[in-house]
């Protein structure tokens, strides 16, 4: 099957006016959103312009056909180009950028083509040369594309990745055409009918690819704005939203699996005092210490976020209240057993050493209030003031209720803490 030749002229052309309206799009976006890897990319689509600028106007000049010199110098600014817009690749995906890569590029280019030419060597290793280096390029960019993990940016990253992949690919077959041809084919090798659609597809590939790295920034910008609006900012928990958002899909889960669900309310015992004799920085410091504390007893699939002030609601996926009461206990003492440095932290008091600090704690499960979220909420804060009420640094829960439902199943565990109301 033998392809149409395309009007070479008229496809460089449109592949300069594509370039072109892509980098005055991106150049747009880059001064809206001040992104270093989108000013690369804008620079690189610019120097490729450059490059087919060049070989357009050799053409227009030359009526005879592009003189060998200026090709190569077309092809060189291309490859800067391309690499230029592969190092904002690597910056976008937070690897180390080697910006001699592109000068080393343009000098390998130069340096061969100029020898290469002043020294009559064979056609055949000057194309040679440079398809070598236009698909080192390409592997590169490839190398950087390449996609980890599973989820739908990776996914967006391998399809980019493929690509600069099928550009190689067909770049390697044309270096194999290429070793097989004869003498008399190289010499009209300019005017091979395969340098339209290798030009007009180099820049659909890097507009479908700038298209696909510029949503994946949005889907970036938009995950980033995501977590800012579910997360406190202070300890890096969940806030109130994030925590009901969790709170719904726990328990809508637990339902339907007919699982109990767990729920500790934890409030940091005199804490005002903290702030009163310490300073609020000092409060600060111990706020946040605590929640690494308490994140640090939770088993993976516990939910944590900050319900209130210097109150935090812990939720637990297929927990009873033995269970959630037992996990109350372990953070109480974890707290009681771990003193907050506040070495370095501005302070109103001198004694800025440690700071010991208590919990006490409010459990509950959906065994003995069932599933509905404002129950269980309404019922940890009870269990929260019972414990307060008892003198603080301690743990309540509802397994007195269990008890009367289960006596014998659940009631020796209970026992064994003595800070524990039921
Ligand atoms: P209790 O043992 O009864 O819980 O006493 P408490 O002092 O801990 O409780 P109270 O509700 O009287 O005071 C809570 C304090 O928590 C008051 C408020 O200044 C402080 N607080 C709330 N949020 C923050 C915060 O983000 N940073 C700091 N430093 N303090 C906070
Ligand atoms: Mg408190
Ligand atoms: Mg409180």
């Amino acid at each position: 099957m033998t392809f149409p030749v395309l009007d070479l002229n008229s496809v460089i052309l449109s592949s300069i006016g594509l370039a072109l309206t892509l980098v005055l799009v991106l150049l747009v976006f880059g001064a809206y959103q001040q992104k270093a890897p989108v000013m690369r990319w804008a620079g690189g689509l610019l120097t490729l312009g450059g490059g087919y600028s060049l070989y357009f106007i050799s053409r227009v000049v030359d009526m005879d056909g592009v003189r060998p010199g200026y090709a190569a110098l077309a092809m060189t600014l291309a490859a800067l180009g391309i690499s230029i817009y592969v190092n904002g690749i690597r910056m976008l995906r937070g690897y180390r950028v080697y910006r001699y890569r592109s000068l080393l590029v343009m000098t390998i280019l130069l340096s061969c083509n100029t020898v290469m030419l002043n020294l009559h060597a064979p056609v055949r290793w000057l194309i040679l040369g440079n398809l070598f280096i236009l698909v080192w390029v390409f592997v590169y960019g490839c190398r950087s594309l390449a996609g980890y993990g599973t989820d739908f940016v990776a996914q967006v990253f391998w399809l980019c990745c493929s690509l600069f992949a099928s550009l190689s690919l067909w770049l390697v077959f044309l270096m194999l055409e290429v070793v097989l041809a004869d003498e008399a084919d190289l010499a009209s090798f300019l005017a091979w009918p395969v340098h339209a659609y290798m030009a007009a597809a180099t820049v659909l590939v890097l507009m479908a690819v700038t298209s696909l790295l510029l949503l994946v920034m949005n889907i970036r910008t938009q995950a980033g704005l995501q977590a800012m609006a579910t997360m406190d900012s202070l300890t890096g928990t969940l806030n109130r939203r994030g925590l009901q958002d969790s709170a719904n899909r726990m328990q809508a889960v637990s339902q339907r699996m007919a699982l109990p669900m767990g729920m500790l309310i934890v409030d940091l015992d005199y804490f005002k005092k903290v702030n009163d004799v310490y300073g609020h920085l000092v409060g600060d410091v111990v706020l946040t210490s605590c929640a690494a504390t308490i994140r640090s007893a939770l088993r993976g699939g516990d939910v944590i976020g900050r319900y209130g002030g210097e109150e935090f609601c812990i939720l637990l996926p297929n927990t009873g209240e033995q269970e959630a009461m037992v996990l109350a206990e372990r953070i109480r003492r974890t707290i009681e057993k771990t003193p907050v440095s506040i070495a370095g932290v501005e302070s109103m008091h001198d004694d800025t050493r440690a700071i010991k600090c208590t919990v006490s704690v409010g459990a509950v499960s959906s065994e003995t209030v069932g599933y509905a979220l404002d129950g269980m909420f309404a019922a940890a804060d009870q269990n929260l003031y019972k414990a307060k009420q008892h003198g603080r640094n301690r743990v309540a829960s509802n397994m007195e209720l269990l008890m009367t439902q289960l006596p014998r199943e659940i009631s020796r565990p209970a026992k064994r803490h003595a800070r524990v109301i039921a």
